[in-house]
This record gives C-alpha cells, structure tokens and sequence, in this order.
C-alpha cells in the first residue's frame, strides 16, 4: 500500500485557522496576543524567517513587533532591550531570531529573556520543566511533530519512537514531548553503534540529525511513521539525481534552479518502507513557525482571568 504522506503545509493552515479564531476571542475580552520579533544586523536569512514570524501574526490577528537593530550592537544594549520587552504588558513572546553576531553572548541574552515570555521554549526553566513534565512553552520544531502525529490521529501512546538527534533545540526536546504522550522513547546519536538496528525498531521514527538523506530502507522498520525534520540544501547535481531519479518534476526544478532541498530521510526509500510520513519541504517545516503562534497565544493566557486565577 502507498506510504501516507503527512502534509505538514494543511496542517499549518489547520493550526493557524484554529488560532485566529483563539485570538479573535481572547481580543474580544480585551486580550490580543502579541510576538516582538528582535533581529540584531543583517543577515539575509534571518530577515526572511523573521518576515515569515510577522506575517504569521498578521493571518491569526496576533499583534507584532520587530525590532531591528544594527550588527554591532552590544550584549548590554540587547539586554536592555530584552528587559524593555519583559516589561512590556501587551508583549507575550519574545523571539530573538538566532544566530546572533558573534560579539554577543547569545545564551546570557536568552536566558534573560522572561520564562512567560520564552515563546522558543529555549530559557532553562522551560527546558527544565519540560523535562519534569511540568506544563511550559516547549520548543517549536519539537512540538510541531507532536501537532502532526496528533492531528493525522497517529496513535503516541505504547508506540516505540525512536529519535535521531539529541541537539538542544529538536532532539531532546522531542524526546521529552513524545515521553509526555506516553511513547517508549529512544535517543540516537553519532556515537549510538548499529544505528540502522535501532532505528528499524521504531515504529515512530525521528530524523533529526542534520545529514542529507542519511536515513534509508535499512533503517525504516516496515510500516514505520517517519517525521524528517532535517533541512538540507543540495547543489551537486549527481546527488540530486540520484536521489531523485523517481521524480521528474523535482529534477526539473533542479535543473532550473540549481539547488533542492533533502531532509535526513531517503525521499524514495521512505516512500517505499514507511506508512505515513512528511516529505521535505512540506513536512514538519511549515509546523514550526505555526507552534510559534501556538506559544504566543499560549503565553498570552497569564493575561486572562483564567490565567491570573492559576497563577493566584
Ligand atoms: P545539530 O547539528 O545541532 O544536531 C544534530 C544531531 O544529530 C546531533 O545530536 C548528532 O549527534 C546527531 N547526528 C549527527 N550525525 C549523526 C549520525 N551520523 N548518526 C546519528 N546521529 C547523528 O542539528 P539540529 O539543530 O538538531 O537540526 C537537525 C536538522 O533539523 C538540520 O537539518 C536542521 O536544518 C533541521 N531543522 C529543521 C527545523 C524545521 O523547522 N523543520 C528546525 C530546526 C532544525
């Protein structure tokens, strides 16, 4: 039987729907939630992730504001700046877009960043709340691949999930997310020996460890759920064709641009082992930025009556 393919750009939009009509009725009693977005110099990246983060905003009727500021400024002046944002009341999430310029200590100024505020989920005492089960603002990456087995009624609970990765930001916080559900989880990484062994056990399969296609048929159990979070640009265009040689349309576009994407999964392998899984692009890519307004609405209940009578 053909391999399910779990759109992750529906699901997007499932999400996104669900959250304006949140918004609509938390601004209705005075509560519209909003993002400030902090970009530091010009990298032209990062610009068009934060564009990306606004306009998210904008579809699900979230306020924003982004803050733009020049490459040389100091870890001291980003502070501040972060410190004006935590005081800020119509503010619920703060996203410093990362990686920042070299000269500033990144992690001083996400730690300083309030853990109600932390709408990345990256502030230690998100990290460890997530880790004691505790109710937080958890990664989005993470918690977008949680949205898509949930939404596409793939059952968590009892299954084997085996994670492959254990970088801070996807890794172990999916673990810890698909341990929340109840799954029995194992962590790969680059020094798990015989990992096609381990990952074949998975009936839940996460690719995250940032290597273009490296996840093929010996490592796809049959009938395996398979969640490719990596992001990989190709440009050699015998890798692409073989990787490819199944898909016409891609080689085409290839041939015209000059560069594809692959995630850590084996496009055609997948295709073939797996019973559902999420393409590259369109996959669990477009989740990210919509757990990102998930966090924001989220983070904005603390201004609720709802919200202040738990926190009472
Ligand atoms: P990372 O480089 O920080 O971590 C990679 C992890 O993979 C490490 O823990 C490493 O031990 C493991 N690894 C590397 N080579 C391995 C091997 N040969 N065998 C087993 N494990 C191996 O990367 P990251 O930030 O976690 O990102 C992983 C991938 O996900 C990247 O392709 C990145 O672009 C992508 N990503 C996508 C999104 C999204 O929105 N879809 C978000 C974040 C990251």
């Amino acid at each position: 039987m053909a391999a399910r393919i779990l759109d992750g750009n529906a699901i997007r939009d499932s999400v996104l729907e669900d959250l304006a009509s949140k918004v609509e009725q938390t601004t209705r009693f005075g509560v519209r939630p909003g993002l400030a977005a902090v970009l530091v110099g010009e990298d032209p990246a990062s610009r068009i992730y934060v564009r990306n983060k606004i306009r998210a905003c904008d579809r699900i009727g979230a306020h924003s504001d982004t803050l733009r500021l020049p490459f040389e400024t100091t870890t001291a002046e980003l502070l501040a700046v972060v410190d004006d944002l935590n005081a800020r009341e119509e503010i619920d999430g703060i996203l410093v877009q990362l990686p920042l310029p070299g000269h500033i200590d990144a992690q001083r100024v996400l730690g300083r960043v309030s853990p109600d505020k932390d709408v990345d989920g990256f502030h230690p005492v998100n990290v460890g709340k997530l880790a004691s089960g505790q109710p937080c603002l958890a990664p989005c990456t993470p918690r977008g691949l949680i949205e898509i087995l949930k939404r596409s009624e793939i059952q968590i609970e009892g299954r084997h999930a085996v994670v492959v990765g254990r970088s801070n930001i996807v890794g172990k916080p999916a673990a810890m997310l698909l341990l929340a559900e109840h799954a029995t989880v194992t962590i790969c990484h680059s020094r798990t020996p015989d990992l096609p062994a381990v990952c074949r056990r998975a009936e839940i399969l996460v690719a995250a460890a940032g290597r273009p296609a490296m996840l093929t048929r010996e490592h796809i159990g049959d009938g395996a759920v398979v969640l490719d979070v990596g992001i990989n640009r190709l440009e050699d265009p015998a890798a692409v064709q073989r990787l490819f040689a199944h898909a016409p349309k891609r080689l085409a576009r290839f041939e015209k641009t000059g560069s594809t994407l692959v995630g850590d999964v084996h496009p055609s392998d997948v295709a073939e082992c797996a019973s559902a899984y999420t393409p590259v692009p369109g996959g669990v890519g477009p989740l990210t930025i919509a757990m990102l307004m998930a966090n924001t609405v989220a983070a904005a209940r603390r201004r609720t009556p709802a919200g202040k009578s738990t926190r009472a």
